[in-house]
């Protein structure tokens, strides 16, 4: 192995921020050929200090028949889920012994495309969430249809957040179902024991921890930081591989979530035809 491809490697962990052997591949692939590039990647990731301190192992859950909104031809986040997870240490400004206090990260995912999209949330109120939902919509257009968990699972699986959301479930459920049949959308609740419906907002929350705890570490961030390493880590999962990665140079690079956004992953520099534009 080359002291070059060490380099390339390294490269591609950091602008993925820690991110997993697919991620990385499919970044290393839209500039470079590297023989043997599964394995070496492999190597690399098994070798991170800070990847082997926050893997743990998982199960392989039991997949069922995909429900029919996860197949459906749509523009992406037409129909979309919802989820918080957290809580999350933010400070009220730059500088030592500044006071902290807890935010939250609303995450939202696309039902047919897998995309998704990450809001920082300052307080787990109904106008935290409207107000979350507004910069959604403002940003991926219009939602028809929005999935959550019912009522008492509509705040992740966190124990913290299950006891504050009950708390606050009495006024906030009624207030935000108005709020959205105003904006013409349909908040739909599942059961929590469809786990193909609920499972894919739980890896989305999963992933996004991946990438959240290895990037932060132990570090507090104010809001500004939070809101922008919630967008980069956004933009690494959606440049997630969703079709193979295959072995042969010629074929096309693999359809990610944002190929449906803007039309190409977000990671990658431009792909621009030099032959054409010269
Ligand atoms: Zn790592």
């Amino acid at each position: 192995k080359s002291h070059l491809t060490e380099l390339l490697l390294k490269e591609a962990h950091e602008r993925t921020l820690h991110g997993g052997p697919q991620l990385m591949l499919n970044y290393l692939r839209s500039k470079f050929w590297i023989v043997r590039a599964k394995r070496l990647i492999k190597h690399y990731v098994r070798k991170c200090i800070r990847c082997i301190r926050f893997s743990a192992r998982s199960q392989n859950p039991f997949m069922g028949q995909l429900p029919s909104v996860r197949t459906m031809v749509n523009r992406a986040f037409y129909q979309s889920g919802v989820d918080y997870a957290g809580p999350v240490n933010l400070r009220v400004s730059k500088g030592r012994g500044q006071r902290s206090y807890k935010g939250y990260i609303c995450l939202f995912i696309c039902m047919s495309t897998r995309a998704i999209h990450l809001e920082a949330v300052s307080s787990l109120t109904t106008e935290g969430f409207l107000a979350a939902f507004k910069r959604f919509v403002s940003r991926r257009g219009h939602c028809a249809d929005l999935w959550s968990d019912n009522g008492t699972n509509f705040i992740g699986a966190s124990r913290e957040l299950k006891s504050l959301y009950a708390q606050e479930r009495s006024s906030m459920t009624t207030e935000i179902a108005a709020e959205l049949a105003n904006n013409g959308t349909n908040w739909h609740f599942i059961s929590p024991h469809s786990p193909h419906f609920g499972g894919l907002w739980e890896s989305g929350v999963k992933s996004t921890k991946h990438h959240l705890r290895r990037v932060i570490s132990n570090s507090t961030l104010t809001y500004e930081e939070m809101a922008t390493v919630l967008t980069q880590i956004k933009a690494c999962l959606n440049s997630r591989p969703i079709s193979q990665i295959t072995e042969n140079a010629e074929d096309p690079m693999p359809l990610t979530p944002g190929h449906f956004l803007i039309m190409a992953p977000l990671l990658l520099p431009p792909d621009i035809n030099y032959e054409k534009s010269s």
